[in-house]
């Protein structure tokens, strides 16, 4: 069975990078009817904390993406890494190293001065422990190999070697009896029985070391994908302003997840030309197979483009939901919530499938569905401010009636209704509709007139209308 794992450090939000890995990790188990299990990667005590665990849990909630089981914590494991240890130091695979903090200093520079990068010299690789200075703690090293090489291969990389000289005999436990980060992961990876290994390939490195420990304990390496980090649009790395963001401020953004897992799979991966796919499809699709090697540009044009492509293809039922869940997070959201009881809401369902096809976001859906919440008189944006002259208010004045007198309210009776008016004025049907909409909506883009009366009712149209003609 395939096992992958999503392994944060707790240290703050889920940022972009880890959505994406912990999307390939999801992908990668739904695809092959395997788990994926969350590890939290706590060790370092300074700076992990509860609140970013929470943070990254929630985020991946809202991502859609689930983890099989409990969350597993690193650090609740540090009995079973000293084990490990022990173990390694038993079978020889392992030696205590007494070197002060001043001969490795020593050491390092040394290395500098020769121009070498720093290795670890070896010095009590070999040497009699009896000759232990007293009251030293030692660390613990890995008996590496010094010859040879330590060859991954890689789903993403392809083959990648590292010659073992430059993969010197690794820290395994801290002088203090804390377990180093690279023997914990193989532990916790072992004992989880993960199969499938996907993370940056700024981890490509610690693979290396990683695939050591695997060795000296006789287990076997798991499959390894390293995927290339993703980069701003100029290429760099990618920065606040280019989208190195938690998760939850796309959230606010008004982004739907459905459209953060299209994005975010294609950074990094590809089907063919497909640029929309639902999640049943990349689960279908996903695999190494389309990972590709260089690293991905964020682009928040295509995420808003595939962003509103997702809005039109939603159902109506979900983008309300969607909405909803998200006004409390946003400004000015609590007061626009508090406002939807069942007639408010029966508003938004009417006007919500001509709304979608202007929104590209949440936000715009918010903000095209504004004119059902605004109180009279309705305030006017300056566009709509330039419809309301003497003369189209004069018009509105006589239309007015008219539409006070009509029986049915209906799509089809205010249609004939404001046709047969603005033929009789012999006005274009626009200058009929530029004005009454203003009126309706002090908006200069809205749903199609008729929508708008439709939706408002006629109550409530009558009343707007009065506002701006009287
Ligand atoms: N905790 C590591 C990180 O946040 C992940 C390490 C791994 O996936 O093996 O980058």
């Amino acid at each position: 069975q395939v096992v992958t794992r999503f392994a944060p450090s707790p240290t703050g939000f889920l940022h972009i990078g880890g959505a994406r890995t912990a999307l390939f990790n999801w992908l990668y188990a739904k695809a092959n009817g395997g788990k994926m299990l969350l590890r939290i990667e706590d060790t370092d005590r300074e700076r992990s904390t509860d609140a970013a665990i929470d943070a990254i849990i929630a985020g991946m909630e809202w991502m859609g993406l689930s983890y099989d089981g409990d969350p597993i914590s690193q650090y609740s494991r540090v009995e079973r890494h000293r084990e490990v240890v022990e173990q390694l130091l038993a079978a020889g695979q392992a030696y205590r190293c007494y070197c002060s903090p001043e001969e490795l200093t020593e050491m390092r520079e040394k290395a500098r001065a020769e121009k070498r990068p720093p290795r670890y010299d070896g010095t009590w690789r070999d040497r009699d422990p009896s000759e232990a200075p007293e009251g030293v703690k030692p660390a613990i090293r890995l008996k590496a190999p010094q010859e040879g090489s330590t060859v991954i291969e890689d789903q993403v990389q392809g083959t990648v070697t590292f010659p073992n000289k430059d993969l010197d005999d690794m820290i395994i436990m801290r002088s203090d009896g804390n377990p180093t980060y690279n023997l914990a992961v193989v532990v916790d990876d072992h004992d989880m029985g993960v199969t499938h290994i996907m993370r940056g390939d700024d981890h490509l490195t610690n693979a290396a070391r990683q695939t050591l420990v695997y060795q000296a304990m006789g287990w076997d390496v798991p499959t390894m994908a390293h995927i290339p980090l993703i980069h701003g649009p100029d290429g760099a790395k990618l920065s606040k302003r280019h989208g190195a963001l938690g998760v939850e401020a796309y959230r606010d953004m008004g982004y739907l997840p459905v459209a953060m897992r299209n994005y975010l799979v294609r950074l990094g991966w590809a089907h063919g030309d497909d640029e929309v796919m639902t999640t049943d499809q990349m689960i279908e699709w996903f695999g190494f197979d389309g990972m590709n090697k260089a690293a991905a540009r964020f682009d928040f044009k295509k995420l808003e483009n595939l962003n509103g492509v997702h809005m039109r293809h939603a159902d109506d039922d979900d983008l309300y939901s969607q909405l909803v869940t998200l006004l409390p997070h946003l400004e000015d959201g609590q007061s626009m919530l508090d406002l939807i009881d069942e007639p408010k809401k029966a508003q938004i369902m009417l006007a919500m499938p001509s709304v979608k096809e202007r929104a590209k976001t949440l936000l715009d859906l918010k903000a095209g569905l504004a004119f059902l919440f605004d109180t009279r008189p309705l305030a006017m944006e300056d566009k709509a401010a330039k419809h309301l002259t003497d003369e189209t208010r004069a018009m509105l004045s006589e239309l007015l009636p008219r539409l006070e007198g009509l029986e049915e309210w209906t799509l089809e009776s205010t249609d004939a209704l404001i046709r047969a008016f603005a033929e009789e004025k012999d006005l274009k049907l626009g200058k009929v509709a530029q004005p009454l909409r203003a009126a309706m909506t002090g908006r200069a883009t809205s749903p199609g007139i008729f929508d708008v009366l439709i939706i408002l009712g006629k109550d409530e149209s009558i009343a707007r209308l009065k506002d701006q003609t009287q």
